[in-house]
């Protein structure tokens, strides 16, 4: 087993941390960022090499192929020109989350940048943050998609279109660009197209939420990072919502008429129940979390990336807010997942319900769905419960996900991904150079290089130490001020 240095900096007001400061948490423990964890050697060094080396290059050259980066191209011309396209003449490719791909690997080349020095992918980097900004609306709005090719469809179909999910990965990018270049070039277009989200949806505006959750969670880094508390009540107000009737005001869900699923022959009256439950969650949104409140919800459903990234967002919110009840919430949903849902691997969702989601309690076949996206995703939650309420069984599922259900989605390589990661297979599951839906290689893109992040938390005179590995950790410590 590697060792580990922790260096403590105790009530040293000349620490070397050159990071921003960020708001700190209101309750619980705060994060030591990757900056401060050097992790050279071991198990992870030789990852960060990969990463930089291969699969920083390798995403961002598939994303040059696949055109997730010319649309933005071509959403600038469409701004430039002022002629917008309802054809396929628009210049762009693919389905309405592409631009959440670039935004995904240019974080992760962020993090990969604060390991190194490597001008050329710094100049690349910069390069395509240029391409992005030109495709940026005056009003701030900054989907290539649907600026090029639907603009008369924006903040339509929120249910389905993923804006707010696309919106969430260039705030997390523009936040990471700045905490390394110091530039605020991304972050002032993240903040510009932020408030624009904020002047259309929020109490006495328009009441809805995004079909897939994430700008939730990047709000708060938002929020951090600026200091502007209109970003923590944006974040308030997504959480709050969902699950409510969405339009002109906040009032409660009220079911339309809802159509009994036809009886198959030979069910049982378990077995049918069970068809009616499963009917009724997609009837109304269970997919995205939507059916109803977050504070009344006891079990997880649907779409498990969507549910762990918004369980990270509550556990986040009530650490950065008076919110103890979506402390209380969030650790329910913990316990059903934990004790009911979740794979020896750390890995979540069977699919049984044809929605990439969590299936029955206890029924977890070996030929798991465990998207690559929902190992990722477990690991931000189960570090936030941790953050949250400083217990190590939090800081366990983190562990065992981060190593069996999340990097698993990459090979050693660096440039092979899964998407699923079955337990078991009998027709040669192979990873693949590139996805079509290419969330997970993205996502890993993003996710290896910050697993600095995991190592260690900090609240006043203490330090957690959540996993192994051969490195050191500089740590500033302040005084107990009680
Ligand atoms: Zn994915």
């Amino acid at each position: 087993m590697a060792s580990v240095l922790i260096v403590a900096l105790a009530f040293a007001a000349s620490a070397q941390a050159k990071e921003p400061q960020l708001k700190p948490p209101l309750h619980g423990f705060d994060e030591v960022g990757y900056q401060n964890v050097d992790l050279r050697g071991g198990f992870w060094g030789p990852r960060f090499y990969i990463h930089q080396r291969t699969t920083i290059p390798h995403v961002i050259k598939k994303l040059e192929e696949h055109n997730h980066i010319s649309n933005f191209d071509a959403a600038a011309k469409a701004l430039k020109s002022g002629e917008t396209h309802k054809t396929d003449t628009s210049g762009i490719v693919g389905h309405s989350a592409f631009d959440s791909d670039v935004h995904k690997s240019l974080e992760g080349a962020c993090y990969t940048l604060g390991h190194c020095d490597n001008p050329d992918l710094q100049k690349r980097v910069d390069d395509i943050l240029d391409r992005i900004l030109a495709a940026q609306d005056d009003n701030g709005y900054l989907i290539s998609y649907f600026t090029a090719k639907e603009p008369d469809r924006k903040f339509v179909d929120m249910r389905t279109n993923h804006e707010l999910y696309n919106a969430g990965h260039f705030f997390e990018f523009a936040v990471e660009h700045y905490r390394l270049t110091g530039s605020t070039k991304a972050l002032d277009a993240a903040k510009k197209f932020a408030d624009h989200i904020d002047n259309t949806f929020g109490i006495g505006k328009r009441y809805e939420v995004c079909g897939h959750q994430e700008i939730e969670l990047a709000l708060i880094k938002l929020y951090r990072i600026t200091g502007e508390k209109r970003y923590l009540d944006l974040c308030r107000f997504f959480i709050d919502e969902r699950g409510h009737a969405h339009g002109t005001e906040r009032k409660p869900f009220i079911p339309g008429p809802f159509i009994q699923p036809k009886r198959e022959e030979g069910l049982t009256d378990e077995q049918y129940k069970k068809v009616v439950w499963r009917s009724k969650l997609y009837w109304r949104n269970g997919r995205m979390q939507d059916h109803k409140p977050l504070l009344e919800q006891t079990e997880a459903v649907g779409h498990a990336v969507r549910a762990g990234y918004t369980y990270a967002a509550m556990a986040d919110l009530a650490r950065f807010s008076d919110t103890p009840e979506y402390a209380k919430a969030v650790r329910v949903l913990w316990e059903d997942v934990v004790n009911r849902k979740i794979y020896l691997t750390g890995g979540l969702g069977t699919n049984q319900n044809d929605d990439e989601g969590f299936g029955d309690p206890y029924l977890l076949p070996n030929k798991s769905y465990c998207e690559s996206c929902a190992g990722i995703a477990n690991v931000f939650w189960q570090q936030r419960m941790n953050l949250m309420d400083g217990d190590a069984k939090y800081a366990d599922v983190m562990e065992l996900t981060l190593f069996n259900s999340a990097i698993s989605g990459m090979s050693i390589s660096g440039n092979r991904f899964f998407y699923q990661n079955p337990l078991e297979s009998k027709d040669g599951a192979e990873r693949s150079s590139w996805i079509g839906l290419a969330c997970c290689p993205t996502n890993m893109a993003r996710f290896t290089p910050q697993v600095g992040n995991l190592f260690y938390a900090k609240k006043n005179d203490k330090i957690l130490v959540n996993l192994y590995g051969s490195g050191t950790g500089a740590i500033q410590l302040t005084a107990k001020t009680k």
